[in-house]
């Protein structure tokens, strides 16, 4: 059995819905995990804010503007009035129950709930959908598998457990769809697994359930070996190691949520990359094999600063970098690259909330500096040693741009560069004109 995740724009509009239905109408048996149609989740989030400020008119603006958005995709989507109007009923249903939840004060609670209306419409509209069509499709509800832990992450045994009954109940038919995103807490309150967390829950349903393949649909035709808004003419990587999609997805290939990788890489599951709006293009297939010895992609991820610090008793001295450490992990930032020298290190962060405290802690162990408006550079594939003359070849190709920092033989997957944002379009450029 295969799992196949739709994104937002896969399931944007009733005809987007037309089309996913014809994509998975073969005779395969199949889970697919649907995200809210896109935009929904963004307004639902907007409603909210207006309600932690108290502005319920600007809240009710834009559910109202919502709901009118999902009558007219109704309207569209059924062939016959009778399925139109239940479904509308139950999505009115589902719009009373969003302005009651706006009636009350703001809490992360209320936030959680409300925001999960988003795919609970697009999975009921979508399953009606295929059984007007006829297609042996049924609705197996994500809040009675998927759950958290204490600490807020995946609980897998339990729900492996709860999957297993599920598709017990559910699992006979040839469709079996379900939300993504959205979940139970350990607390049994409904939750959610962060911004784009849809491609998480298809990769935790994929290695519960011991699926062939994880898909992951979406409106371009894979990974691609450069970033498109930026370089021409970049090709799609047909196929990636999850060490190389790991470092990809963290370095801005906004197609898949980083973490989405763990869960499939455990049980060795491929992940294929595909394309909505070409079904029959090949994709990006991430799996345990990997091209030896080729660069596959670059990649850029903005909004970087760069700490460094420099003090006479790190020379020869233990325990310096320790107590670095310890003062970003008071202030809950992870560290990205690293670089050192005998008396200095440089530490990349991507998230500068706490930026002011940092410095202010380090300057009690040296000597402290930072620059932000930097970007990184991450050149990705198979960079082992027997490999010779990629690191020239990368060095080389940007010999016209100021190198702020290099981080390369953390992983044998990936060779790091940081430079000044300002830089950043011409060195993916000179990359992909030198590797590619
Ligand atoms: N609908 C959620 C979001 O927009 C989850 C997802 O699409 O993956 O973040
Ligand atoms: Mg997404």
């Amino acid at each position: 059995m295969k799992v196949l995740k739709f994104g937002g724009t896969s399931v944007g509009s009733a005809q987007r819905m037309q089309h996913v239905a014809d994509i998975i109408s073969d005779n395969e048996k199949k889970i697919v995990v649907l995200s809210a149609m896109s935009g929904t989740t963004n307004s639902l989030l907007q409603a909210v804010d207006y309600l932690r400020v108290g502005n319920l008119t600007g809240a009710a603006d834009v559910v109202n503007l919502l709901e009118r958005k999902y009558e007219k995709e109704t309207a569209e989507l059924y062939l016959t009035s009778s399925m139109q109007e239940s479904v509308w009923e139950k999505l009115k249903t589902y719009f009373f129950e969003i302005r009651s939840l706006l009636l009350e004060s703001y809490s992360n609670q209320i936030e959680k709930r409300i925001v999960s209306y988003g795919e609970l419409i697009s999975t009921l509209m979508f399953t009606s959908y295929l059984q007007e069509q006829n297609v042996d499709a049924v609705l197996m509800p994500a809040l009675s598998f998927m759950r958290l832990n204490a600490d807020g992450e995946p609980d897998m045994a339990l729900t492996q457990q709860l999957l297993h009954e599920q598709l017990g109940q559910y699992g006979e038919h040839r469709i079996v769809i379900t939300q993504g995103f959205i979940c139970l807490n350990a607390e049994g309150k409904i939750d959610n697994l962060k911004r784009g967390g849809s491609d998480y829950s298809a990769s935790i349903i994929g290695a519960l359930s011991d699926a062939e393949e994880i898909q992951i649909w979406t409106d371009i035709d894979g990974m691609h070996n450069n970033d498109p808004r930026f370089v021409d003419g970049t090709q799609p990587v047909p196929q990636l190691s999850f060490e190389e999609a790991a470092e990809l997805a963290y370095f801005g290939a906004k197609i898949l949520h980083p973490t989405c990788i763990l869960p499939a890489k455990m049980k060795s599951i491929p992940v294929r990359l595909l394309n909505t709006l070409d079904p029959t293009a090949p994709g990006t297939l991430i799996s345990n094999d990997y091209k030896k010895g080729k660069i596959e992609a670059v990649a850029a991820k903005d909004g970087i600063a760069v700490v460094r610090i420099q003090s006479d008793r790190m020379l020869l001295a233990y325990g310096f970098l320790s107590r670095v450490f310890s003062v970003f992990e008071q202030h809950k930032t992870a560290i990205d690259l690293i670089a050192t020298s005998e008396v200095a290190v440089s530490m990349s962060i991507d998230n500068l909330s706490r930026i002011g405290d940092i410095v202010e802690d380090l300057r009690k162990l040296g000597t402290v500096s930072f620059e932000t408006g930097l970007s990184i550079i991450s050149v990705v594939g198979d960079l082992r040693s027997d490999n010779l003359g990629f690191e020239a070849q990368v060095i080389d190709a940007l010999k016209d741009i100021p190198v702020r920092m290099i981080s390369y033989g953390g992983s044998d997957h990936n060779i790091s560069l940081l430079v000044s944002t300002d830089d950043k379009v011409r060195a993916l450029r000179a990359l992909s004109k030198a590797i590619f």
